[in-house]
Parts: C-alpha cells; sequence; structure tokens
C-alpha cells in the first residue's frame, strides 16, 4: 500500500460555452445524490449559492421535500425522484454521491438495501462518471475504522470492522464503496475524491433518526429525558454541518484524491455531550440509562492533519456554538409535529 494516490493528474474540467461564474470560472452542473437529506441538502445550498446548475437525486428514503423547497423555482435547481440502484443517464461535471441511509436506526431499517444502495448505487454513479468525464466524490464515513484500536483515527488505519454484525451493511458497504471508487480511477482514469465524515450535526437532521445529537436535542425540547446508552463513557467528535460542507467543497476543487476525514476532533463522552445539551437548551434536562447497542465504537476522533495540510481546511465551529445554531430548526419542527397531532 506504497503506492501514493493522493495527486490526481487531471485538471479540473469545466464544458466550453458554459456561462462564466466570478472570475476564471464557469458554471458547472453538478448531481448531489442524496440532495433532500441533512447533509446533501446544505451542499446544494451553498453550490447553488455560488452559482452552479444543481441536479438533485434522492429517493426519498430519509430525505424530505422540505430540506430544498425554498429551491424549487430556481431555474438552476433540478429535483429527480430516482433510486441510486437504477442506473440513470445524464449530463454533468461533478458528482457528489451522498445517497446513502447515515443513521444507525434507518440502515438497519432495511440492511440488504443498504448495501445495495452503497454498492449498486456507487457502481451506478461511477460508471456515470465514467460515461460523461465528471469528477466523482464519495461521501465515506468514519466507521471504515470500526471500533477503532488506533486513536486518534488516521487515514492510513485499516479500521477494526466486524463483517458479520448489525453495522456491516453500512460500514461494510461504504468500505466496498471506497474500493470501487478507487478501481474506476486507478482502471478507468475517473476522477475520483473521497471523503471519511466523522459524526456532523446541524439544522434539517431527521427528528427522530435516533443519532445522539438529534435524540439528546429533541428530548430536552421535548422535556424528556435524555437516553444514555451504556455507561456514556464513549466517546464522539462532533462536527457542524456547514464545516463539512466547506470541507466537501474543498476536496471536490482540489487536487488530492483523499480519503480524508473531515470532522472535528474536540472529542466528548456521552454524558458530556448530556452536560452541553443541558446547558444549551433546559439547565433542568435529565438523563436515563439504556443498554447500549450491538459494536458500538468506544471512542471515536479523527485526525485532520492531512485535511489540514492538503486541503488547507478545518473546521471552525467547537460544539458549544454549533448546538444552538439547530435548537431554533428542531423547536419549530416539534412544535408543528405537536399542532400536527392535535388537529
Ligand atoms: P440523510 O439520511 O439525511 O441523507 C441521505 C439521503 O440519501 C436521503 O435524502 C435519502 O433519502 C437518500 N437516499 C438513501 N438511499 C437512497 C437511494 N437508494 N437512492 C437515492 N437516494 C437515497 O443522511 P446524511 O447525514 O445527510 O448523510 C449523507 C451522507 O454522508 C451519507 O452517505 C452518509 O453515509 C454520509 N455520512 C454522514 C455522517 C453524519 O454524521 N451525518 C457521518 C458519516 C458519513
Ligand atoms: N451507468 C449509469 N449511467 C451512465 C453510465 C453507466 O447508471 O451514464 C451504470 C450502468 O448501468 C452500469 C454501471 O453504471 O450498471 C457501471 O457502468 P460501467 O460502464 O462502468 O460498467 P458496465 O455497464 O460495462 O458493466
Ligand atoms: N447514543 C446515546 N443515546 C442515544 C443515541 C445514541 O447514548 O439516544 C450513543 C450511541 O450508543 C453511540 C453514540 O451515542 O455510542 C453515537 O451514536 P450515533 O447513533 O449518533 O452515531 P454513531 O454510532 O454512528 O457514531
Amino acid at each position: 500500500h506504497t503506492q501514493d494516490f493522493s495527486v490526481s493528474t487531471k485538471p479540473l474540467h469545466g464544458k466550453p460555452g458554459r456561462v462564466p461564474v466570478g472570475i476564471g470560472r464557469r458554471r458547472m452542473r453538478i448531481v448531489v445524490t442524496g440532495g433532500a437529506g441533512f447533509v446533501g441538502s446544505h451542499l446544494v445550498d451553498k453550490l447553488i449559492g455560488r452559482g452552479d446548475e444543481v441536479i438533485v437525486i434522492d429517493n426519498f428514503f430519509t430525505g424530505r421535500k422540505e430540506n430544498v423547497v425554498h429551491l424549487f423555482g430556481n431555474p438552476r435547481f433540478e429535483l429527480i425522484r430516482h433510486d441510486v440502484v437504477e442506473p440513470i443517464l445524464l449530463e454533468v461535471d461533478q458528482i457528489y454521491h451522498l445517497a446513502c441511509p447515515a443513521s444507525p436506526v434507518h440502515y438497519k431499517y432495511n440492511p440488504v438495501k443498504t448495501i445495495k444502495t452503497n454498492v449498486m448505487g456507487t457502481l451506478n454513479m461511477l460508471g456515470l462518471a465514467k460515461r460523461v468525464g465528471a469528477r466523482f466524490l464519495l461521501t465515506s464515513t468514519s466507521e471504515v475504522y470500526g471500533d477503532p484500536l488506533q486513536h486518534p483515527q488516521k487515514e492510513t488505519y485499516w479500521g477494526n470492522v466486524n463483517p458479520i454484525g448489525e453495522r456491516s451493511c453500512y460500514d461494510e458497504g461504504k468500505r466496498t464503496a471506497e474500493t470501487l471508487t478507487m478501481d474506476y480511477h486507478r482502471g478507468d482514469g475517473v476522477e475520483v475524491r473521497i471523503a471519511r465524515i466523522f459524526n456532523t450535526y446541524g439544522p434539517r437532521m431527521c427528528l427522530d433518526d435516533g443519532r445522539v445529537v438529534s435524540n439528546f436535542v429533541a428530548q430536552a425540547i421535548r422535556k424528556q429525558p435524555m437516553t444514555v446508552y451504556g455507561d456514556g463513557k464513549q466517546t464522539r467528535s462532533f462536527q457542524f454541518v456547514s464545516d463539512l460542507v466547506d470541507g466537501l467543497v474543498a476536496l471536490m476543487e482540489g487536487e488530492h484524491i483523499g480519503p480524508f476525514n473531515l470532522g472535528n476532533p474536540g472529542e466528548f463522552t456521552m454524558l458530556e455531550l448530556a452536560e452541553v445539551v443541558k446547558d444549551t437548551i433546559d439547565p433542568s434536562a435529565t438523563i436515563e440509562y439504556k443498554p447500549n447497542t450491538a459494536d458500538d465504537p468506544h471512542m471515536r476522533k479523527p485526525d485532520i492533519s492531512k485535511a489540514k495540510e492538503l486541503l488547507n481546511w478545518e473546521p471552525k465551529i467547537p460544539l458549544r456554538e454549533g448546538l444552538p445554531l439547530m435548537v431554533n430548526d428542531f423547536r419549530n419542527r416539534i412544535l408543528n409535529e405537536d399542532e400536527g397531532k392535535g388537529s
């Protein structure tokens, strides 16, 4: 594994004849798969905001039209209801491939569908990239490191993953997606980028997706106890979504293939996270202990020196600043839900 895949040789393309955007850059047509989801919709906002054309492909498994409804009517925005497990023909310059259920509750709901999305969905998007000469970015995950024996995790670590566990449809699925991505690069010369995303939070997260930040925030707003799984001493590192979006764009536009860890190195136990939520939302919030789930990684923290050095990227928003930025969105949606039930 000594070969260096970190530098791609082909220049950034942009089709001749496209409308110029700003100085020295032409408008691009960009596909975002999973663009109606949490991360995808924020990415789409950024791409539309800088003047590009965006096509979202989403099957609405976990994504919602509400996340992109503010873009309806914008002539540079298009939304296609489509499952990436099926082939699709489009003409585009770049592909951000995010489509995949991301929270444990969702990806375990139909594990076979999750692995099909990761394998066949990624294959189709790579086939598309190959046919039209588009640059392809895969959103992989810190879960490729499994329950890590190295801490913090560097991109060179090969991971400690259970191939037959309940999480395998997701983590082995993403590992295969990374493999396919590198094979299309080596075999077919497709320009590729790989991001390994660590736990991310922010507005538009699914309210009931079972992830720890959305659970604690929703529970504190609803005046329910925050559910801490296990002893609460396991750790995670939480990144605010705008930092991630900046990292994904820097990776796509840069010259390096990766993989790159994109995450916030600030590390918290679940009990510490509960404290931050309590301070932010409701000082009287309580916690309740519940049994932990199978194969839960004990700790997770990215080493981001590679992204800092090669992409000139690092997260800017610490947990205590980012959490308040999602509370209003959660309050409004919980209020709407409650009103819906009452009517
Ligand atoms: P999300 O569930 O909000 O978004 C995923 C989107 O993909 C949804 O809109 C969903 O409807 C769509 N989708 C799922 N299967 C599809 C299919 N077969 N065809 C078409 N669309 C499909 O999740 P997210 O948090 O926005 O995650 C986006 C990506 O980032 C995922 O690939 C995920 O694995 C990766 N990631 C996220 C995190 C995180 O903390 N949020 C961490 C690591 C990796
Ligand atoms: N594919 C697609 N859109 C395209 C080109 C390809 O969805 O524009 C799909 C295609 O149906 C195939 C996959 O991508 O299932 C891989 O394509 P590739 O050309 O690499 O492989 P092949 O079709 O030769 O098996
Ligand atoms: N967790 C928790 N309470 C919850 C949901 C999750 O204590 O209500 C814990 C979970 O056991 C895990 C951590 O929070 O140790 C992160 O879980 P999440 O599902 O958010 O993400 P992932 O396991 O994919 O990192």
